[in-house]
């Protein structure tokens, strides 16, 4: 089986590498097909493929859609598209803009708890600046010693209910779909295991996401238990959905699992790369 990873982040997003460096480590780690999956934004598509295509490694253009469903924040990998696709560059535009008033308001919940300066703080970290998220901020906490690592900055500050978290609109479920396969792509779950659903949550969505015209969902993630692998490879031969598989890397020091550096598919799914 062909070594597939479908999912991971560059500094165009709020990885820590930039985009070229995110496709060399992959081809030096043996990846044999890339996609890279930034946050809203697919600024770094055009870099990673010229490298991609010195090593050989085939690329896949992607993106790591954020969207509220029923209240709670899940992402949709998009992947295989066109990139010059004006509807989906209007969509992630829309939700870039609203991230910058998000990270302004968060700086401002953090002050009341005596942290300072935290947006400009969390601005450095961030090489694009449109695209300011928790892990920049998480990165300042470190930086300045509040907490130990990005993990316990999340855990204190960062998720629902604690101080630093504030709600946010982020795109719809359907306009997310909507703009992947209208730019011919195909829409995948992301680390389904990471949600906060009920089981009965979860098949509502997973409904709702077929019906809106999804079609994949990873099933081997970097943040995925055996477990996890097990429930989804259930799920994903119970409704018909391709399979993708993606380590979701950051950064070294800051993910568990290096590019490519995966369990295989389990051999009984039909992975998400047969139909590219
Ligand atoms: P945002 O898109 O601004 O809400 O930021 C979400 C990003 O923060 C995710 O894409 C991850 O990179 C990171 N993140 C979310 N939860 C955690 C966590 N518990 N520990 C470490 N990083 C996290
Ligand atoms: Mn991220
Ligand atoms: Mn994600
Ligand atoms: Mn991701």
């Amino acid at each position: 089986m062909p070594n597939c990873d479908l999912h991971c982040h560059s500094t165009a997003s709020d990885g820590l590498l930039p985009a070229v460096d995110v496709a060399r480590r992959a081809a030096a780690n043996g990846v044999d097909m890339l996609a890279l999956t930034d946050h809203d934004d697919i600024a770094g598509l055009a870099l990673a493929r010229t490298v991609a295509d010195e090593c050989d490694m085939r690329f896949i253009n992607g993106v790591e859609v954020s969207i509220e469903w029923e209240g709670q924040q899940v992402h949709i990998v998009g992947l295989n598209f066109d990139a010059d696709d004006a509807s989906l560059n209007a969509g992630l535009a829309g939700i870039r803009a609203g991230r910058v008033e998000r990270a302004q308001r968060m700086a401002a919940e953090l002050e009341r708890v005596g942290i300072h300066d935290s947006f400009a703080g969390a601005m450095r970290h961030a090489a694009n600046p449109s695209l300011i998220s928790r892990a920049h901020f998480a990165r300042y906490l470190v930086e300045t010693k509040v907490c130990r690592d990005v993990r316990s900055v999340f855990d204190s500050y960062l998720k629902p209910g604690l101080p630093g978290y504030v709600e946010h609109r982020w795109a719809s479920l359907e306009d997310s779909i909507r703009w992947i396969v209208g730019a011919g792509g195909v829409a995948v779950v992301a680390h389904p295991g990471r949600y906060r659903f009920s089981a009965r949550e979860l098949r509502r969505f997973l409904d709702d996401f077929k019906a809106c015209g999804g079609a994949g969902i990873e099933v081997v993630s970097g943040s995925h238990t055996q477990e996890h692998v097990a429930q989804f490879s259930r799920l994903a031969t119970e409704y018909g959905f391709l399979a993708s598989r993606g380590s979701d890397f950051h950064g070294p020091g800051e993910s568990y699992v290096d590019l490519g550096g995966l369990a295989a598919l389990p051999d009984t799914l039909t992975p998400v790369w047969s139909v590219f």
